[in-house]
């Protein structure tokens, strides 16, 4: 039998969107739900940060609105299932090239907010994230998921921490890639993003009136992930039997 990818009721495709701010454990808890229940996994930053990565390395500079514009609307950007075993959760090619670990460095850390922010880029990367929304049984994760992308989700999540919590999470998963790192400096870089984001006009940081908040302050990744999966099975009527749980 061919898995459903639509809810019955409202023909809603069957989307669960994490939307929230930087390192409040959306990539961790998306992976671990969409693994669960079969669904593939899709982090729509990887998309905002290829964007960033590419400008950066052409010598585009990211204040220039009219070019990184261009750039966003004729890069050619997929986002695959891991093609390496080396720990990541998916690869990325821009034009054909591998990008995945360049994604993460600190330059687009701090670069990828002011990029994501103009409204021609959002508007390239809409289409895309939504032609992938729309075909059912996929976990997206970003910042506007809820509101804008997939605003027919029948389930909408808005993960949160406070700010020292999310820097200690971001701070330790450096250390644990062996990268040279200050805690402040971590700290007030995600403030920044933070603020960029929550403060855009277009497509800000915002829980969807309908998403479910979970504070996840002092909350294991297991208990996050069994609250999510709980409101999964309920809102999309999803068989309990056919769930994979890790060995
Ligand atoms: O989730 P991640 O930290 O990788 O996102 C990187 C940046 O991409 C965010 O800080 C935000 O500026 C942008 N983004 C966005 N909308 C999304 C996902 C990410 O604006 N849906």
């Amino acid at each position: 039998m061919i898995p459903k990818s639509h809810n019955d009721e409202h023909n809603a495709p069957l989307v669960i969107a994490i939307d929230g701010p930087a390192a409040s454990g959306k990539s961790t808890i998306g992976e671990a739900v969409a693994r669960r229940f079969g669904f593939l996994y899709f982090d729509t930053g990887a998309m905002y940060r290829a964007v960033t990565q590419a400008a950066l390395a052409r010598h585009i500079p990211v204040e220039d609105e009219a070019q990184v514009t261009r750039l966003a609307e004729t890069l050619h950007i997929d986002v695959t299932p891991p093609t390496v075993a080396d720990g990541r959760q998916y690869t990325v090619l821009v034009e054909g090239e591998d990008v995945t670990w360049e994604l993460r460095s600190p330059a687009v850390d701090d670069h990828v907010s002011v990029v994501s922010a103009y409204p021609g880029v959002r508007a390239a990367m809409l289409i895309q994230q939504r032609r992938i929304g729309l075909a059912g049984r996929v976990v997206m994760v970003g910042r506007d998921i809820g509101t804008v992308v997939m605003p027919e989700a029948p389930l909408k999540i808005y993960l949160d921490a406070s700010p020292e919590e999310r820097a200690r999470r971001r701070y330790r998963e450096l250390v644990q890639k062996q990268q040279d790192v200050d805690y402040d400096a971590v700290l007030a870089s995600m403030k920044m993003r933070d603020a960029i984001d929550s403060g855009r006009e277009t497509a800000p940081l915002r829980a969807a009136a309908d998403a479910v908040t979970i504070q996840t302050d002092g909350m294991s990744i297991e208990q996050v992930v069994e609250a999510v999966a709980e409101l999964a099975r309920s809102r999309l009527h999803l068989d309990p039997d056919r769930e994979r749980h890790p060995s």
